[in-house]
């Protein structure tokens, strides 16, 4: 479980607090996969086309798995989870993103991490930096902290504090 990561969850479809939540009851069942730590819920403003408004929130994992490995077990838990494949950029019922692996760079035709759009989201960022302040971008050396205080203001808010998803989840 050497390696620490950040994933980003997100929801548009369906009851979006319960997809979260077993997103990370599904995370938290791996046994490749440590979960440590849950930031709290956000709703966005959806990118792209009109659609319902996010839930986001990002878990703290310790994990061993090449990046690879890792991504087709999320993608995994989002086919679980019954999510169905539509347009890029269009609703999901739980889409979970590898938004930052820490020290690393993927650069992978399937994989880029850190996220590519990491550094535009305000919904990425700010439950980001609930957890991870301090943790550097690996391309550019700034702190997560720093990448959001330069970020324009965005259409999103905190709804559920950081004990929401890991209580509700206890089974
Ligand atoms: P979105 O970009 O809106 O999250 P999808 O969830 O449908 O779209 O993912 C499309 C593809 O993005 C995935 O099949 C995956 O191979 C690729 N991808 C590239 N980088 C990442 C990343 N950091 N985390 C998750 N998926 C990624
Ligand atoms: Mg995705």
């Amino acid at each position: 479980m050497n390696h620490r990561v950040y994933i980003g969850i997100g929801s548009n479809l369906g009851d979006r607090e319960r997809n979260l939540f077993a997103a990370v009851g599904a995370l938290r069942r791996m046994d490749t996969v440590a979960v440590r730590r849950c930031s709290s819920i956000y709703e966005s403003a959806p990118v792209g086309p009109p659609q319902p408004r996010f839930l986001n929130a990002v878990v703290e994992v310790d994990t061993a798995l090449p990046p690879l490995r890792l991504l087709s077990c999320l993608k995994q838990i989002e086919a679980d989870l019954g999510r169905v494949r539509r347009k890029r950029w269009g609703p999901r019922e739980i889409d979970l993103d590898i938004l930052l692996w820490v020290g690393e760079v993927i650069a992978e035709p399937q994989l880029q991490v850190p996220h590519l759009e990491l550094h535009k989201r305000r919904f990425a960022l700010e439950p980001l930096c609930e957890l991870a302040p301090d943790v550097e971008h690996p391309v550019t050396g700034e702190r997560m902290c720093e990448l959001l205080q330069r970020l324009a203001p965005q259409d999103c808010v905190k709804c559920a504090g950081p004990d929401s998803l890991f209580v509700a989840d206890a089974d």
